[in-house]
């Protein structure tokens, strides 16, 4: 029996009847080319594999490679490593990615994965539910903020269902949810790094006007976005708006 390790963020799905709606979430085809983040003892890999022709894990912890290079399935492709250093490019595109997400790391792995969503047809996750929550909140909300914004830029974001502590072993001390992100056709964000300097300056201090907290980036003649408001009373197409503004000065 394989021992949780708590710094890889070890919450192994115990819950048949999470795994089977998490399966019918994402409910592969055949040819799909599906990654599985973090696959573990193989809970949702084991389902998934017997509805598709490959597919792809990767996982850091080499106890648990062993063990499922032990399940000898001829379509399961298993990478070891870290997943935040993985190359998507070196997998038939598009794919589609899932995972019940190592909660330690979730935010560094949506954005690694948010840079390469070219690559990417959707993706369906475990995360914890406070942080799916955070990402697909509306403006106005005490929890709309950074990850918000920086995600329904480039992804259409919904949460599907909460899953219990109880779902797990060990049990996580907090709520989790299932989140569904589908790449937007198209975003007007021109230049990722000023867009998130600027998401960034905006949320920094939340209780501030956006005069103040982008002071050092624009000024009111430099934009139409009324910057006596707190950032979070504005939609994500108003970032956009203040990020390509900044960058028409630069
Ligand atoms: N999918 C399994 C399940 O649902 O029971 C395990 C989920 S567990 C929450 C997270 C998994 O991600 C673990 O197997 C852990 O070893 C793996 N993991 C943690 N950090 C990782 C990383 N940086 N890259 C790849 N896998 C990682």
């Amino acid at each position: 029996m394989h021992k949780a390790r708590k710094r890889f963020g070890q919450n192994f799905l115990t819950d048949n009847r999470v795994i089977e709606r998490i399966v019918a979430v994402i409910a592969p085809k055949f040819n799909d080319n599906l990654l599985e983040i973090g696959p573990g003892q193989g809970a949702m890999t084991l389902p998934l594999l017997e509805q598709v022709k490959t597919l792809n894990v990767i996982e850091i912890d080499r106890d648990l490679i062993a063990l499922l290079t032990d399940f000898n399935k001829d379509n399961l492709v298993i990478h070891e490593g870290d997943a935040l250093k993985f190359d998507l490019s070196i997998l038939p595109n598009p794919i589609r990615v899932v995972g019940n997400l190592p909660y330690n790391i979730s935010s560094p792995i949506l954005f690694h994965l948010l840079e390469n969503r070219d690559k990417i047809v959707d993706m369906t996750f475990m995360l914890q539910k406070e942080v799916v929550e955070r990402i697909v909140a509306d403006k106005g909300s005490k929890i709309y903020g950074r990850l918000s914004v920086m995600i329904q830029a480039f992804f259409e974001a919904e949460l599907i269902f909460i899953v219990p502590p109880e779902s797990f072993n060990p049990a996580p001390k907090v709520e989790s949810a299932i989140i569904y992100l589908k790449p937007l056709p198209k975003t007007e964000v021109k230049n990722m790094a000023i867009f998130e300097k600027i998401v960034k300056a905006s949320f920094a201090q939340r209780r501030k006007t956006l005069r103040n907290c982008l002071k050092l980036h624009l000024s009111q003649e430099q934009t139409a976005i009324d910057l006596s408001q707190r950032a979070e009373m504005l939609a994500v197409q108003d970032f956009i708006t203040l990020a390509n503004d900044y960058e028409k000065q630069h």
